[in-house]
């Protein structure tokens, strides 16, 4: 039984679906998606956001989960074992465990963070973030509109925000219109908004376009990153090249860093940097650092430009391989990237490079920098090397896509 579906769709049969042999000891082994060509049989064609039995060879029940008839992801697992209800309490039971996970992560200083993480908190598509009394609810899937009151809903009913914001990945953008009469950044309850939300990151305080920027408005997932950076920046100058908003930035500020300059190609994203410094002007250290902005293409630029200037180098380009076949190219990419970042490292200067493809595995991402480094003929320490954020769990391969790599020349 599934919660939020019509009464006709209580009359058609379930839907039911045979897999080939590999994909049943996939699932069981607790990956969470079905692909499309693993599916052998399907007792009737299903729509969006259906519940999908998955049966084994020998007819019993493997598994079950949500059907997207547009996505080669065609059903993403909810469940896998003995048969159960998926109904409002097994979806309350899951949002506690998403809940409880989080417990200790934050105190009062930080009011922006991931309550869900899609797949890896048993959410597969669907991701919840928090930025002060502000919930973004973004989906990856259709297969969760139908039960979208449901779970606004239940997320209301937990965490009680002033208000939940609909955010949509581009490809069901137009279907969640048509279907369903929702658009990407419309108020699912509470008071409307016309700009963006600010909130704090370890007592830093940011605004996120929560209805219109990239992700759910801000980079939460790399927090974790901006705090090693501020331990190593006291009396650096700093480069945050790919610099968004300017998350690292102001860390470094924090940490004592001589000058920070932001680099980035969008004049959009470089605006929003000002403003982040403007909202952090009383930081005791923000008066004794210069901060400059650069609108650029970092490749071209950290290409053009004279060396050996910064002490600290910051590399975070957006995704550099969207599919598995440009993963190749993405790896000699950052191999390229991260020569031109040693390029501009003062001697003593350290470089944190940074990838969030999750088409290039953590060991490639780092062999190549590694490659980059020994290529450049100057003496290397390699200080660590990070991967996700605890409020970011990745519990399966596809899921792992953010790393980064620091080295000391
Ligand atoms: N480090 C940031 C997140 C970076 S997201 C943070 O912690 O918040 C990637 C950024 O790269 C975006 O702001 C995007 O505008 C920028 N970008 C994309 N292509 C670029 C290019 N060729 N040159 C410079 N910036 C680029």
């Amino acid at each position: 039984m599934i919660t939020g579906e019509s009464k006709e769709r209580e009359r058609v049969p379930r839907l039911r679906l045979r897999v080939t042999a590999t994909a049943e000891s996939v699932l069981r082994s607790g990956h969470p998606w079905l692909f499309a060509d693993s599916v052998r049989e399907q007792n009737r064609a299903g729509e969006a956001g259906e519940l999908a039995v998955i049966y084994d060879r020998k007819d019993r029940f493997l598994g079950a989960g949500l059907f997207d008839p547009d996505s080669p992801i065609r059903v993403r697992l909810l469940h896998v074992g003995k048969p159960r209800a998926i109904d409002r309490t097994w979806w309350s039971e899951r949002l506690t465990r998403a809940l409880e996970a989080r417990q200790g992560l934050f105190d009062e200083h930080t009011t922006g963070f991931r309550w869900i993480n899609g797949e890896s908190d048993g959410w597969p598509g669907l991701v919840l973030d928090r930025y002060d009394q502000t919930l973004v609810l973004k989906l990856y899937t259709a297969a969760w509109l139908p039960r979208l009151e449901e779970i606004a809903g239940l997320i209301t009913e937990r965490l009680g925000p002033e208000r939940i914001v609909l955010r949509l990945s581009r490809n069901i953008q137009e279907y969640a219109k048509r279907q369903f009469g929702k658009a990407d950044g419309v108020i699912l309850s509470g008071p409307p908004l016309d700009g963006p939300v600010t909130f704090l990151e370890t007592g830093l305080r940011f605004e996120a376009d929560v209805l219109r920027g990239q992700k759910t408005g801000f980079f939460l997932d790399q927090r974790e990153n901006r705090r090693q950076v501020e331990a190593l920046a006291r009396g650096r100058e700093v480069l945050n090249a790919f610099s968004f908003s300017g998350g690292f930035s102001l860390y470094a500020v924090r940490g004592g860093a001589r000058s920070v300059t932001d680099l980035d190609l969008s004049a959009h994203a470089l605006a929003g940097a000002k403003r982040n410094f403007a909202l952090n002007a009383t930081n005791a250290s923000a008066a004794s650092c210069r901060h400059e902005m650069v609108q650029a293409d970092a490749f071209e630029w950290l290409k053009q430009q004279p060396g050996h200037r910064f002490n600290l180098v910051i590399l975070d380009p957006p995704s550099l391989a969207k599919r598995e076949v440009e993963r190749p190219g993405a790896i000699r990419a950052y191999g390229g990237l991260a020569s031109s970042g040693i390029e501009h490292l003062a001697p003593g200067g350290i470089l944190v490079a940074c990838s969030c493809s999750a088409h290039v595995t953590a060991e490639e991402f780092f062999a190549a920098v590694r490659k980059s480094a020994a290529e450049a003929g100057r003496k290397f320490e390699e200080l660590r090397t990070t991967c996700h954020a605890p409020d970011h769990p990745a519990t399966f391969k596809e899921a792992e896509y953010l790393k980064a790599i620091y080295l000391r020349v």
